[in-house]
């Protein structure tokens, strides 16, 4: 009984695949067995897109005729153009000899690749499928208690659910939602710690395609952080918001060098700012290595860049109600940045070095009010707009919801009395 199912199963699969062949055919079969001699196996190529290269080209390499070009190119078109194909973009075309070719495939993306079946009797000359890599979404919780540096962190949570390099991103992720409270290049102590919740897009080999920290705590010394992701409606831009509804985001950066450079060679037990001074100290010193960019901390116009006596190379950026701020001892300005040119929060003006009056690499930062220097981190910068009143109920409901995923893991090293405490210069 069993077996003649599978025989009646073969056979129903044979009369489907001859249908197949003979395109077009519908509703009544007749099968005709025809003594046929096997056809030659397809062959396949793989053409790796090189630099200057066009699909075109690739396709009369390997024997295209102009009109067949034609209609492959109008067949990728209706999913992807054509020029948006990069070098090292993979093609496989596969064919009989002395035939024209059975089978396209372009890779479009790491998540997407376009088959293209020759269809020589069909409706279109090419039949066109869209394979995507099946995307799994999921939630990751991470704490880290922080060793000698940021990226050193006793790791808690779903640990071995990380994909390749995602921890370094987590990381910069935190240190730019918190980059307008937190000074992480000067300010982070050993046991400082931190926990996110994670909404995440997760490829077949474990890779991110992408990931979104809806939200974060982070515990700098005694002070207590709490970011929550929020956007307003659709038109409006990705903000993070603490539990009030307060923006984090303010006028200006607490450290004006790019994270980004910031690797686990970067030890806390180790760094301490430049000690020698020659002067009155009217600023705040970074020690990094030469040519770590610097980012102006906030939006302004470049008053200066150049030489500037014991300053070095240096550059002023002035911004709103009358501050300024000094980026000093560069070793280079960046393309672009002159006196009178505008630049964004953030952007890259400069590069870290030890031009003038300095004993070795690291950033002078000043900042000035009324033409006087003064401690950034002392200052009530004002914030960007809180959660608008008629998204309120909303905010906070989501706000609470994330929360309290958060706080399913706990906080590292929560009661552990702070031991160590380093003096600050
Ligand atoms: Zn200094």
């Amino acid at each position: 009984m069993e077996r003649r199912r599978r025989n009646t199963t073969y056979v129903t699969a044979l009369a489907v695949g001859a249908c197949l062949a003979a395109a077009g055919c519908g509703g009544e079969v007749a099968i005709k067995v025809v003594d046929v001699p096997t056809p030659p196996a397809p062959v396949t190529v793989v053409h790796s897109l090189e630099s200057g290269e066009t699909l075109g080209d690739v396709f009369d390499t390997h024997g295209l005729s102009g009109q067949q070009i034609l209609e492959v190119v109008a067949a990728i078109e209706e999913f992807e153009s054509v020029r948006r194909f990069r070098p090292g973009t993979e093609i496989q075309l596969a064919s009989r000899p002395d035939e024209g070719p059975l089978r396209i495939s372009l890779r479009l993306d790491r998540d997407r690749t376009l088959h293209l079946l020759a269809e020589p009797d069909g409706p279109r000359p090419w039949n066109a499928r869209l394979d995507s890599v099946p995307i799994r979404r999921d939630t990751i919780r991470l704490a880290g208690l922080v060793g000698s540096n940021l990226y050193d962190a006793e790791l808690s949570g779903d640990v071995d659910r990380l994909g390749p390099g995602e921890l370094h991103d987590v990381v910069f992720r935190l240190s730019q939602m918190f980059a307008w409270q937190v000074d992480f290049w000067r300010d982070i102590r050993t046991n400082d710690a931190y926990r996110v919740l994670i909404a995440r897009e997760v490829r077949p080999d474990g890779s991110i395609r992408s990931a979104k920290v809806l939200a974060a705590e982070f515990r700098n010394d005694t002070r207590e952080l709490v970011a929550v992701r929020f956007q307003a409606d659709e038109e409006a831009p990705v903000e993070y918001y603490d539990e009030a509804g307060e923006a984090l985001r303010g006028e200006f950066l607490l450290a004006p060098l790019d994270l980004a450079r910031m690797t686990s060679g970067f030890n806390l037990r180790r760094f301490h700012p430049v000690l020698r001074r020659t002067r009155p100290h009217l600023g705040v010193d970074y020690g990094a290595s030469r040519g770590t960019p610097v980012r102006s901390t906030g939006a302004g116009r470049i008053t200066r860049a150049g030489p500037w006596g014991g300053y070095g190379t240096a550059i002023e950026v002035r911004h709103v109600n009358n501050l300024r701020t000094r980026y000093a001892h560069l070793s280079g300005i960046a393309r672009g940045v002159r006196s009178g040119v505008q630049v964004e929060q953030g952007q890259v003006i400069g590069y870290v070095g030890s031009s003038g009056l300095a004993t070795g690499a690291h950033l002078h930062y000043e900042f000035l009010q009324g033409g006087r220097q003064v401690n950034p981190a002392r200052m009530n910068f004002p914030r960007a707009e809180p959660v608008p009143d008629e998204q309120r109920e909303v905010f906070m409901a989501r706000s609470e919801l994330s929360l309290s995923r958060l706080r399913l893991l706990p906080m590292p090293g929560t009661g552990i009395a702070v031991a160590g405490r380093r003096t600050q210069d």
